[in-house]
């Protein structure tokens, strides 16, 4: 059996809004009415059925501390769609009844509270289907009709709402029932046909988005094709300027060598971008693939992802250092975390002028583990603190320094740490330096790639 869990469900999150404005609202409608039968019970002009009003408020404060007690309990518990749907119903009708009652003992059609039935009608829209709004909003035309005919006929009592009551006659008595009727009928109709308007459209958004989603999967997985191919033949001449710097070849003269050098650093970075697409593309088209989770040692991750740049650091003469206490686990996906660290690792590398110090730092927060990736670097400016999660963005400082770069890096990091469930927090000063602190659970589950984006940028 299905169970769900309606607090978490984006759809069900709307109808939580109902049911807690549907609540709010009894609780304005009894104090209100407890209100007017204080006030009229002190003014001769009223004359009213105090006893049967006063226990029927009473009754719908009790109903409502019931429903608000049972939603508070729903919220928390796991229901299923049917139960959820029953406790909707049951409070419709209560509250159809009840104000039936109140009106009817208090005047009937010379109640303007009659016209409460509007915001039911309404409300109800929004939580049932057409089939349903159209069958409550025909009992009630029905039930309004027949009080109001039983009332002309003497069958049952009128209650009137004043001292002297309104000389009513049968035309005017048929007009406000026709015209009560036609109001409820008219509301009931209006807010179907904007209902449904609302539901075509969303529908017919959803399919656009479906369309996009596809063609963006489709140019993901091109680009990953695409970087693929040509991962292959750029690490093949890396190789090749290797064997020649190395003299395999042949000796080779000092100004041949510095231009191979040079070009090998070039392929290296072409390959690096070339990683960062690769990743991109990976994270892009994967959203539906799960990934897998197992027990790993936060220190040995740690020592993997600083061995990748250490190399990097000694050719830009930064110092690394590392802190994280021994024992720390942490149950997550290896190919996620290493895509985090590895791009944060590198780009405070990538930033960080000669001279400077980056780290590495990992501890135990609570449930989670706090990765802080720190340097004393170029900084971020405050304008641009908030965009460098974009994707293709690169900041102007970075630009101006001509540091190669595809401004994918951070829009990786983020998917990926959406997808392990954390969440990412840059503090940032320009010609200062930069700390990205990533905070991951401790435990999660095998799951599924999501694409979406919920960094926050903190600059100090
Ligand atoms: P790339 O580094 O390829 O430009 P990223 O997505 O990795 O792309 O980063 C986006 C931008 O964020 C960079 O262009 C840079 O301006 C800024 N940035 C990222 N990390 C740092 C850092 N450690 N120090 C300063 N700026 C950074």
């Amino acid at each position: 059996m299905q169970r769900l869990s309606p607090i978490e469900s984006s759809a069900f999150k709307s109808l939580n809004k109902v049911i807690t404005w549907f609540i709010i609202l009894r609780w304005v409608a009894c104090t209100g009415v407890a209100l007017v039968l204080l006030f009229s019970y002190y003014s001769f002009h009223f004359k009213l059925q105090y006893k049967i009003l006063s226990a029927t408020t009473l009754t719908v404060i009790s109903l409502n501390l019931i429903y608000s007690y049972y939603f508070y309990r729903y919220k928390k518990q796991f229901l299923q769609r049917r139960e959820i749907h029953i406790f909707f119903q049951i409070q419709i009708i209560s509250d159809y009844l009840l104000l039936l009652i109140l009106v009817y003992f208090s005047g009937f059609m010379d109640n303007p509270l009659i016209f409460f039935f509007s915001f039911h009608i309404i409300i109800t829209s929004f939580l049932f289907t057409s089939g349903i709004v159209t069958l409550y909003t025909t009992l009630l035309i029905a039930l309004i009709g027949s009080i109001s005919l039983f009332q002309y006929l003497k069958i049952i009592p009128v209650f009137p709402l004043f001292v002297e009551s309104i000389t009513t006659t049968p035309i005017l008595r048929l007009t406000q029932t026709f015209g009560i009727s036609a109001l409820l009928a008219i509301t009931a109709y209006l807010t179907i046909s904007i209902i449904n308007k609302i539901d075509a459209r969303g529908k017919q958004f959803e399919v656009e988005l479906n369309k996009y989603k596809s063609l963006d999967k489709i140019k993901s997985n091109f680009i990953l094709q695409v970087t693929h191919e040509l991962r292959g033949p750029l690490a093949a001449i890396s190789g090749f300027h290797e064997m020649i710097l190395r003299g395999i070849t042949g000796e080779i003269e000092e100004y041949t060598k510095s231009i191979i050098i040079k070009a090998d650093r070039r392929t290296d970075n072409l390959l690096i971008i070339i990683g960062e697409m690769i990743d991109f593309a990976y994270m892009k088209s994967s959203d539906d693939s799960t990934f897998i989770t197992r027990e790993l040692s936060v220190r040995k991750i740690i020592s993997e992802n600083i061995s990748n740049v250490t190399t990097r650091a000694q050719q830009g003469s930064v110092h690394l250092s590392v802190a994280c206490p021994k024992h720390l686990e942490i149950r997550t996906n290896s190919d996620l975390i290493n895509i985090i660290l590895g791009n944060l690792l590198f780009n405070a590398i990538k930033y960080t002028e000669a001279g400077g110090n980056v780290s590495l730092i990992a501890s135990e927060k609570g449930n989670e583990i706090h990765f802080v990736v720190e340097d004393t670097g170029i900084g971020i400016c405050e304008e641009e603190i908030e965009k460098v999660f974009y994707e293709f963005y690169r900041s102007r400082r970075a630009r101006e320094l001509e540091k190669d770069g595809t401004g994918l890096g951070l829009a990786i990091v983020q998917k990926a740490v959406n997808a392990l469930q954390g969440r990412i927090i840059v503090y940032s000063k320009e010609g200062k330096g930069s700390s990205f602190h990533v905070f991951l659970p401790e435990y999660i589950d095998t799951g599924k790639i999501p694409g979406g984006e919920n960094a926050e940028n903190i600059n100090n």
